[in-house]
């Protein structure tokens, strides 16, 4: 038996589908998160539809995210303190990225060795 989306948004999250279409239309059908369309694909290869982001503690609906933000933000557990660390970690190690790489050192090893011959 396959269920109707919107019937599914209205029992699994409460709203109903003028809700749900005042969402779509509010954020132009783009992730409220990162602003853009969503990409990922449904089993039948269909774009999938925009995910009700809720609040996990609540169940308040705070609006409609990309399968990308939805699913990180699922996996960081709605954590800001999780989501600054990566934030911080991602800007530590872009600074880094100007030394050399593992490449780069192993080429210079390779280098090493040909000068000691
Ligand atoms: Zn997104």
């Amino acid at each position: 038996m396959t269920v109707d989306r919107y019937t599914y948004i209205k029992c699994w999250y409460g709203i109903p589908r003028a809700d749900y279409e005042a969402m779509l239309v509010a954020h132009k059908g783009k992730c409220a998160a990162c602003g853009e369309g969503e990409t990922a694909l449904s089993a039948k290869g269909d774009v999938r539809w925009l995910c009700v982001d809720h609040c996990h503690k609540t169940g308040r609906v705070r609006g409609l995210l990309c399968d990308r933000c939805n699913n990180i933000l699922g996996r960081a557990k709605d954590s800001v303190d999780v989501l600054q660390d990566l934030i911080e970690y991602l800007e530590k190690n872009a600074v880094a990225a100007s030394s050399p790489s593992v490449q780069d050192l192993t080429e210079l090893k390779g280098a090493r060795l040909c000068l000691a011959v």
